[in-house]
């Protein structure tokens, strides 16, 4: 947090008393950095997670100067765009801009594949002044000529290094051709890779820069330790660990959707109520999923990372990662989500040794080791954990990183193979289509 106010950001009352009944006291240090700017018309940078309040940073200023502008929306069309990468990111800016335009005449809405376009299409029709979208069917939108971008103010790519790894970059490019040039522009990011930075230089005009320290902010509050065991063992193992009361909420991470799914099916059959959460289920399913999660009728959520990405629920006691991702960076989203708003947090991690080679570039990343819980740390990396065989079973392929590098964005085989695909048919189908246009 840090010493100045709301109100001294200069944000609008209505806005002020909104914030003060959600409870939010000081604005982060992104809220802090980044709205003066904003409030000023500048194009931004930003640098930061989940988490770190951006989506207010970015939210309050919009909303601010949405309603200081005062003008109408236009039918089918909208004056403010946010781009968001996953389904439940979408729909937590949507939460947030209900909260924080409580006291505001301005309609939003939320679009976003994988549930009936009707009633999104009767949201659009009278226009709104913000929505917000993932980029598959925002595009469907477009193409069937119910929504037009010719009258966007603002334009918003909230978590684009995402929208950029789940292969989004020609859906973002075509979406910003559509969108006026003479506009405002906030781009967030989690890292600037070389992809992230092109782009940025492409969309954004003499950009303030903010930047919240992107990966460790949450990373020194959370107690993290490792079990080393056996794939095969690891069922029991987080069974043996749940038998502890103090895992109240809990989130598991797996690499496939179909351990999630198994996983989640055999601590429902132990009795711990456990729900999964991956992009094979429908949107309503997923949104049912997080929604009895967070209102702590099912102790336990089982989810891959593309799914859980984003996601904001308070008071996640412990994380546990089933198996180990093989980016690093993935870890520290993961353990992110654990330790919100302030509180500590709890992370253990289940490393088989073919995942040994993951451990140690987690270790690296966070700079340090975590601690050794159980089982035999492996003296050195088995030579299939330093080369880890192609493609096992469910899709991952930790052999691939060499091909993009670290944080470059263009590749991340765990997450196209294990994740992306439930976005897969969709997209080949209207990508021809597209491509014409
Ligand atoms: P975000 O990074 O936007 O996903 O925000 C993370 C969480 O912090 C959300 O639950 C927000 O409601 C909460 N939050 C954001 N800004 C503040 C603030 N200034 N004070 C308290 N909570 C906040």
């Amino acid at each position: 947090m840090t010493d100045t106010t709301f109100s001294a950001l200069g944000l609008a009352e209505p806005l002020l008393r909104a914030l003060a009944a959600a409870g939010y006291e000081t604005p982060t240090p992104i809220q802090a950095q980044a709205i003066p700017h904003l409030l000023e018309g500048r194009d931004l940078m930003g640098l930061a997670q989940t988490g770190t309040g951006k989506t207010a940073a970015f939210a309050l200023p919009l909303m601010h100067l949405l309603s200081a502008r005062r003008g109408r929306p236009a039918p089918r069309t909208c004056r403010a765009l946010i781009l968001a990468p996953t389904r439940e990111l979408a729909v937590q800016i949507g939460q947030g801009l209900r909260t924080y335009g409580r006291h505001l005449h301005l309609r939003h809405t939320v679009v976003v594949g994988g549930v009936g376009m009707g009633p999104q299409i009767r949201a659009v029709g009278p226009g709104v002044d913000i929505l917000v979208a993932t980029p598959g069917r925002l595009l469907d939108l477009i193409e069937q000529g119910k929504l037009s971008l010719d009258r966007v103010e603002t334009l918003v790519l909230d978590e684009a290094d995402r929208m950029l790894d789940m292969g989004f970059i020609r859906d973002i490019r075509r979406i910003i051709s559509m969108v006026p040039s003479e506009r405002q522009t906030l781009m967030f990011s989690a890292t600037m890779a070389k992809p992230i930075e092109l782009l940025s230089r492409d969309i954004l005009t003499d950009p303030e820069r903010v930047e919240v320290a992107a990966k460790t902010f949450a990373v020194d509050r959370i107690e993290q330790g490792v079990h080393f065991v056996p794939q095969r063992d690891k069922r029991d193992l987080l069974a043996r660990l749940l038998a502890d009361p103090a895992m109240q909420r809990v989130i598991v991470f797996t690499r496939t959707k179909h351990r999630a799914d198994r996983v989640a099916e055999q601590l429902s059959k132990d009795g711990v109520l456990a729900e999964a959460l991956h992009g094979n289920k429908s949107q309503n399913a997923r949104q049912r999923a997080l929604d009895r999660f967070k209102a702590g009728r099912a102790r336990v959520l089982v989810a891959t990372d593309i799914a859980a990405r984003g996601i904001d629920v308070s008071d996640v006691s412990h994380v546990v990662n089933f198996e180990l991702p093989n980016e690093p960076e993935s870890y520290v989203h993961r353990i992110g989500r654990t330790a919100r708003a302030g509180a500590s947090g709890i992370a253990v991690s289940f490393c088989d040794p073919d995942e040994h080679a993951y451990l140690r570039d987690i270790e690296k990343l966070i700079r340090r080791e975590l601690d050794h819980l159980g089982g035999e740390r492996p003296r050195q990396a088995p030579a299939a954990a330093a080369k880890p065989k192609r493609g096992g079973k469910g899709g991952a392929q930790p052999g691939a990183r060499g091909q993009g590098g670290r944080g470059q964005g263009a590749s991340r085989p765990q997450e196209r193979t294990a994740e992306t695909a439930a976005d897969r048919p969709r997209r080949r189908r209207s990508g021809p289509k597209r491509k014409a246009a």
